[in-house]
């Protein structure tokens, strides 16, 4: 009886959209749209390729990488079982799967996310195994096209799956700069560190029906600002209205419009071509390049041992240990020193720069030239308050879309001018809110963190109270990345994961615990090189030692760097994000 009720279950499926009771095979034909209401279910990676790509073309990429929890993460589960559960259940090795094939006859390489495999969460090996893709693309010079299903950056590995945002980004900056396309496909659902790096940094962003894509989801927005969402909001056609998508598509479209999109770029290729053609070098094989960088890295006489990992001077390198939630509270404390204070005692002649020429001025970010001993260098950082009014003011440091404009403006200023850039980065994440996912945050923080992978200007970031997610990374992809004691730095807050992982918000200490989010841990698992000691007691209580401090630190930072030709800079700083993969980087005792 059992066997009979499984085996019709198997036959029939009940659409999610309408409720009606439908054949699977005639599901299975319809490309799983259901042919009543036209809902679009989930796919899985395997079956999506099968829909997109010509019979037979499909060679698939290796997905072997070793095992990896590299923060040794528990919640009320190891890491490492969750991990192993979500392969049995889906007969996948991890949340990508990635091929090369051809569409309509184009060759290109493809990196089709799993919803199913722990919600598509990015961690290190799956930033690994899609940068992997990009570069297959790179060195075979074809278009990367990009299926997106996430429910953002994978917490179980920390600020290590942060660092991914920037690492998948630089190759994508690599196949703009070859003049290679780049497409993305958002499924449902694509939210959070997916939605804020390559699934919206392509050259095109194609939307298939049904789906919804933001920075922030639906249920945290709504805690937030304790209001009802708009109609609609965050799906497809809302992201077509509100200009954050080439096109909304159909899935038994799909295959044709990439056909068409891929035709129209190779006859654009096909045309180049007709011109005598620049000699290129034979690409290097990925591990001949990173020989070759490791050798420059280590190269005594070099320039670019600035980049290397050197202690500061004086600087003191055994901080006080002290637990995670109480680094947490002080990483908040509304007496810490905020980005103006900074600019003032640490700075000398800051004049501000406003605005993002695009239609906004927004005061969680301020930016502008500074000098620093002397030297002229752009600052930009996220502005807090002590007061309830400053902070209500600055939007408690949250940056909305055109704050992440205006910085990407100063940026570029920056580079064009020779300036180097120091950011502040103290931000309890990027603005949870209707307007900024309506005017585009995802693909804001997204351009910013592409664009300082590729910024041809010494980056010195400063963690110097909350580094929140993608917010702060929007800041933090840089050169060196410093980290005063008493800041945190995170892929989401400790309450945020706690609500996920655990039975309730109370357990934020022990998320706290478990993300690694001090400098000290970060030091040893490399996303900061430095941590710039705190007075005795801290920051707040002796602000004038605190900028003493930081000032030895910047410059001790920054000085080597302006002697570094900026497109070897440029090199390092891809080399240095590119190393938080799962075969380099960072091993299972989280040492270097
Ligand atoms: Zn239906």
């Amino acid at each position: 009886m059992t066997a009979i009720v499984r085996r019709e279950e198997q036959l029939w499926s009940r659409c999610a959209g309408c409720a009606s009771l439908l054949y699977r095979k005639r599901l299975r034909r319809n490309l799983d749209v259901c042919p009543e209401c036209g809902e679009h279910a989930r796919l899985g990676a395997p079956e999506r390729l099968r829909q997109l790509v010509d019979p037979g073309s499909l060679r698939p990429l290796s997905d072997l990488l070793p095992e990896a929890d590299p923060i040794d993460f528990v919640d009320v589960l190891p890491y490492p079982h969750r991990l192993t559960a979500a392969r049995a259940s889906t007969g996948l090795a991890e949340a990508v799967v990635c091929a090369t094939a051809t569409i309509g006859g184009h060759p290109v390489a493809l990196a089709v996310m799993d919803f199913r495999f722990l919600g598509g969460s990015l961690g290190c090996a799956v930033g690994e195994l899609i940068t992997r893709t990009a570069e297959r693309a790179l060195d075979d010079r074809i278009p990367l096209v990009l299926v997106t299903a996430s429910g953002g950056a994978r917490m179980q590995e920390g600020a290590l799956s942060l660092m991914q945002m920037a690492t998948v980004s630089q190759a994508i900056a690599a196949l703009r700069e070859a003049g290679l396309l780049t497409v993305s496909v958002l499924t449902d659902p694509t939210y959070g560190g997916v939605a804020a790096s390559f699934a919206t940094n392509t050259d095109l962003v194609l939307a298939e029906s049904g789906a919804r894509m933001g920075f922030a989801g639906p249920r945290v927005i709504r805690q937030v600002t304790g209001r009802a969402l708009p109609e609609g909001f965050q799906t497809a056609d809302f992201l077509l209205r509100h200009g954050q998508v080439d096109m909304v598509v159909q899935r038994r479209s799909l295959r044709g419009r990439l056909v068409a999109l891929l035709a129209a770029t190779r006859a654009g290729r096909a045309a180049r071509a007709d011109h005598p053609p620049v000699p290129r070098q034979e690409p290097a094989s990925r591990r001949e390049r990173l020989a070759d960088d490791d050798a420059a890295l280590t190269r005594p006489a070099d320039p670019a041992a600035a980049v290397a990992p050197s202690p500061t001077p004086g600087a003191v390198q055994t901080p006080t240990v002290r637990d995670a939630w109480d680094t947490v509270r002080m990483a908040r404390h509304p007496a810490r020193p905020t980005t103006l204070d900074y600019l003032d005692s640490v700075f000398d002649g800051f004049v501000e720069l406003h605005g993002d020429r695009l239609g906004g001025d927004c005061p969680a970010i301020v930016g502008g030239v500074a000098r620093l001993a002397g030297r002229h260098v752009m600052v930009i950082g996220h502005q807090k308050g002590h007061t309830t009014a400053e902070l209500v003011a600055r939007n408690f440091g949250m940056a909305s879309p055109a704050g992440h404009r205006k910085a990407l403006r100063l940026m570029r200023l920056a580079a064009r001018l020779s300036l180097p850039v120091v950011t502040l980065v103290d931000t309890p994440g990027a603005d949870p809110g209707v307007s900024a996912e309506e005017q585009g945050q995802a693909a804001a923080i997204a351009e910013n963190i592409l664009t300082l992978t590729v910024l041809p200007t010494p980056v010195l970031a400063v963690i110097t109270g909350e580094g929140g997610s993608g917010g702060a990374l929007a800041l933090a992809v840089a050169d060196r990345v410093l980290m005063l004691e008493n800041a945190v730095y995170s892929v989401i807050s400790p309450e945020g994961c706690a609500a996920i992982l655990w039975p309730d918000r109370s357990a934020a200490p022990q998320a706290a615990r478990a993300l690694r989010l001090t400098a000290p841990d970060l030091c040893r698992l490399g996303v900061v090189d430095e941590v710039v000691p705190e007075p005795s007691a801290a920051a707040h209580d002796d602000p004038a030692e605190t900028a003493h401090r930081l000032r030895a630190a910047l410059l001790a930072n920054l000085l080597p760097l302006l002697d570094v030709p900026p497109a070897m800079l440029v090199r390092l700083r891809r080399q240095r994000f590119r190393r938080f993969g799962t075969t380099r980087g960072v091993n299972r005792a989280g040492v270097r």
